[in-house]
């Protein structure tokens, strides 16, 4: 059996036991996950997310872009139309150890800078190699992006691929105080 056969016979089985027609195209618990694309660290798994729980954003490296951005900037319409003005309560930035993008960082540069619409030279001030810094820049990248609410509740967790642990870098902060 080739994998796509695997994949149809196990969402036959999703569908028979699993599946629930009654979950909303919100997430139930407000809350958006930013992930790496890595096999190894699905966020769904890692932190036990349930279906419905949780809308999950991965891409290379977990790492704050513009394009990342501008997904929230369209999930924040999408739960605006579908009657949850002011988007997502929480957002959870989740990067790993061991992660490709330091190789993409050593043998791509220009390759990498483009993909996070970043110049070059500044390639070399964002950590890339320790995600453990680099969570920390992104969380306040975030702080710094006015698109974005101000009550929103951010937190960095690192994955280390070597123990299957998460540990929180950054805790749970709203994302601004409000002025006055
Ligand atoms: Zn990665």
């Amino acid at each position: 059996m080739d994998f796509h056969e695997v994949m149809l016979e196990r969402n036959a089985n999703f569908a028979r036991t699993d599946f629930s027609p009654e979950l909303k195209m919100m997430p139930s618990t407000g809350t958006i996950v930013v992930g790496c694309v890595d096999p190894r660290v699905d966020p769904a798994t890692v932190l036990g997310l349930k279906l419905g729980e949780t809308a999950v954003i991965r891409n290379v490296g977990g790492r704050v872009s513009h394009a990342l951005i501008e997904t929230l900037a369209v999930l924040s319409v999408v739960g605006a139309a579908a009657g949850r003005p002011g988007g997502a309560r929480n957002l959870v930035l989740l990067q790993h150890t061991d992660c490709g993008i330091i190789g993409c960082h050593r043998h791509a540069p220009a390759l990498l800078a483009r993909y996070l619409d970043v110049e070059e030279a500044a390639l070399d001030t964002m950590s890339i190699p320790d995600p453990y810094e680099a969570i920390a820049l992104d969380i306040a990248a975030l702080k710094t992006n006015l698109d974005l609410s101000d009550g929103l509740m951010v937190s960095g967790l690192v994955y280390d691929v070597t123990t299957g642990q998460v540990q929180t870098v950054v805790p749970p902060t709203r994302l601004r105080t409000p002025s006055n």
